[in-house]
């Protein structure tokens, strides 16, 4: 589980609400407007598998914070990645889009930002790339990578 609490934006009024994570799927409230606080459309449990075929429509063109794992079949560390990466979809599932694409079948993705090893975690917002995060790092630092998204 995420250890501490939440920040998400309200969509209606723009205050940032602290959500503890024990209160995630309760349906929480901004605290300021009362609008609810649903999780967006799109958002899944688990990550989606993408390809140079439906990045830009699942990453690129998503309204919201995605967070894309590049990785490999040969790869260790994506393989000791992959699991952590599903705990973290669905711990974040509401708040940010998961998704991974391999990087050898891929390869149009691949040189477009630039991955040439894997793993790598891009975080985008809005279609636009905000962090890089190179290697199989501990989950709590990708958590805290990812909070910084919301
Ligand atoms: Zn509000």
């Amino acid at each position: 589980m995420v250890q501490d609490n939440f920040i998400v934006r309200c969509p209606n009024c723009g205050a940032k609400n602290r959500i503890p994570p024990s209160r995630k799927d309760r349906q929480p409230i901004c605290g300021k407007c009362r609008t609810p606080l649903q999780p967006a459309a799109g958002f899944t449990e688990h990550p989606v598998e993408v390809s140079d075929r439906t990045f830009s429509s699942e990453v690129l063109s998503f309204h919201g914070p995605v967070a894309v794992l590049f990785w490999a079949p040969w790869c260790g560390h994506c393989r000791r990645l992959l699991p952590v990466f599903d705990e973290l979809a669905s711990e974040f599932s509401g708040y940010i889009k998961f998704a991974k694409i391999e990087l050898d079948k891929n390869p149009a993705t691949a040189t477009q930002f630039q991955v040439q090893s894997v793993p790598v975690t891009l975080l985008l917002k809005d279609g636009r790339v905000v962090n890089s995060l190179v290697g199989a790092l501990p989950k709590y630092q990708l958590e805290y990578n990812l909070k910084s998204l919301l």
